[in-house]
């Protein structure tokens, strides 16, 4: 076992930490204050290959690989988080579903310009009725009609909806079915009939929008049924497990970033003649953040590890998510306490940390979601990881390590 990062993992990082700093940094603030969508930062980040790691050379991707993934989406966010929804909404849930389950005809036109920056995505999945039972929130209908497929209903909480291009949406098909009734469509933003509409969030900064989806009338061709009709609930639940690594790496720049701040802070503020990180009070809060921010990381490439081994690990993921998770909520209140008054201030981006962390914890499965994959597959009642293999292969690829 190896825990040092090789001489292509350590350049990639350095890469990802210098863009970070001289391209996110001097506008992070003033993007997430003013409202303004990061879509320059998004088509350098493509341009550099950062969205494409995942994906092979013919449809535009970079095929780094997940290991290093995951070392640039935690540079990204350790400097502006919300820019971390690019890694799940134009590299991974949106156009990787296209990628596993698409024709090439699809590949070629929705894929490429999403990872490469030049498009905008979004994943439509969660309903007003509930995110988390998917099934039972769901009420969005296709009814055939012809060659289209005629949609109606609307969508809840979608990142990037109201700047994206096109998406990937899921709905029912045949209610009478159950999870076999629900399927794929990849839908254009300027379809008519339908509305994405800004969603107002709080504490989470105002550079990405959350939004609502209404779907009127909207008809869609059966060229952009995504794969096999009543297929999309699979579809869908494998492109949240190899999602959901990325969520798991913003939660980690997320924590870092809060350690950072805090660790700056308390060598500079003082109180009582010295600064507040010779007391012991406060030390104790920065060494339990180092420890759970290390060993999350330390979850986070095992995940990635095993991804690029070919698997799809439900399981270790679904820990990293969660621990990472509960890691950058905690570091963010750390933060927060560390400095004082000064940690609800607009001023300081740690004022957003706590909001971002919160949408790390629910986005792609919340915490009791997590919890409950994790119990089940120890007490045998739903085994989560099914040794299930990756289905784009990577040149990159590290072969299966021996059982
Ligand atoms: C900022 C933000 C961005 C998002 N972006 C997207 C996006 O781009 N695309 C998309 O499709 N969705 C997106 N989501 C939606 C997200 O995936 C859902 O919010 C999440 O799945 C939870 O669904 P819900 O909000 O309906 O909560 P609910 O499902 O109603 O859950 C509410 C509470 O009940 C608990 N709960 C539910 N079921 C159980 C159970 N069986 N056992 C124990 N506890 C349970 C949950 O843990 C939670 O605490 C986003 C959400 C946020 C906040």
């Amino acid at each position: 076992m190896d825990f040092t990062l090789s001489f292509e993992q350590k350049t990639i990082q350095k890469l990802a930490r210098d863009f970070a700093a001289k391209e996110v940094l001097p506008v992070a603030a003033k993007y997430e204050k003013e409202g303004i969508f990061p879509r320059d930062i998004i088509r350098k980040m493509g341009e550099l290959g950062f969205m494409g790691c995942a994906f092979p050379e013919e449809i535009g991707g970079s095929e780094l690989g997940f290991m290093n993934m995951v070392l640039i989406i935690e540079e990204i966010t350790k400097v502006m988080a919300s820019l971390g929804s690019a890694f799940n909404m134009n590299a991974m849930t949106c156009p990787y579903a296209i990628a596993m389950f698409g024709t090439d005809e699809q590949k070629q036109k929705y894929v490429r310009p999403l990872i490469t920056g030049e498009k905008i995505g979004y994943m439509g999945l969660t309903e007003p009725g509930g995110g988390s039972d998917v099934l039972g929130g769901m009420k969005t209908r296709a009814v055939k009609d012809g060659d289209y497929y005629v949609l109606n209903g609307s969508k809840t909480f979608i990142t990037f909806a109201t700047e994206a291009d096109w998406g990937v949406l899921y709905c029912k098909t045949d209610p009478s079915k159950g999870h076999a009734g629900i399927s794929g469509f990849i839908i254009e933003t300027n379809t008519p009939g339908f509305t994405a509409t800004r969603i107002n969030t709080v504490g989470m900064g105002k550079a990405v929008p959350t939004c609502e989806i209404a779907l009127e009338d909207v008809r869609v061709h059966k060229d952009n049924l995504l794969g096999e009709e009543n297929k999309g609930f699979g579809y869908a639940m494998t492109a949240l497990d190899h999602g959901r690594i990325t969520v798991a790496t913003r939660a980690v720049g997320l924590a870092q970033a809060s350690l950072d701040a805090a660790l700056k802070y308390a060598n500079e503020r003082e109180a009582f003649g010295q600064k507040i990180g010779k007391y012991q009070m406060v030390q104790r809060l920065i060494a339990e953040t180092i420890c759970d921010v290390e060993a999350a990381r330390l979850l986070v490439y095992r995940a990635a590890y095993l991804m690029d081994c070919g698997y799809v690990p439900t399981r270790e993921s679904s820990i990293a998510k969660y621990f990472a998770a509960e890691t950058s909520y905690k570091a963010s209140q750390v933060a927060v306490e560390i400095f004082g008054g000064y940690g609800v201030c607009e001023e300081y981006p740690i004022s957003l940390y706590n909001g971002q962390a919160q949408l790390v914890r629910t986005g792609e499965g919340s915490p009791n979601i997590q919890r409950q994959l994790i119990a089940q597959d120890a007490l045998g009642y739903k085994k989560a990881s099914r040794g299930n293999r990756r289905i784009i292969k990577l040149r990159s690829d590290i072969v299966e390590p021996e059982e």
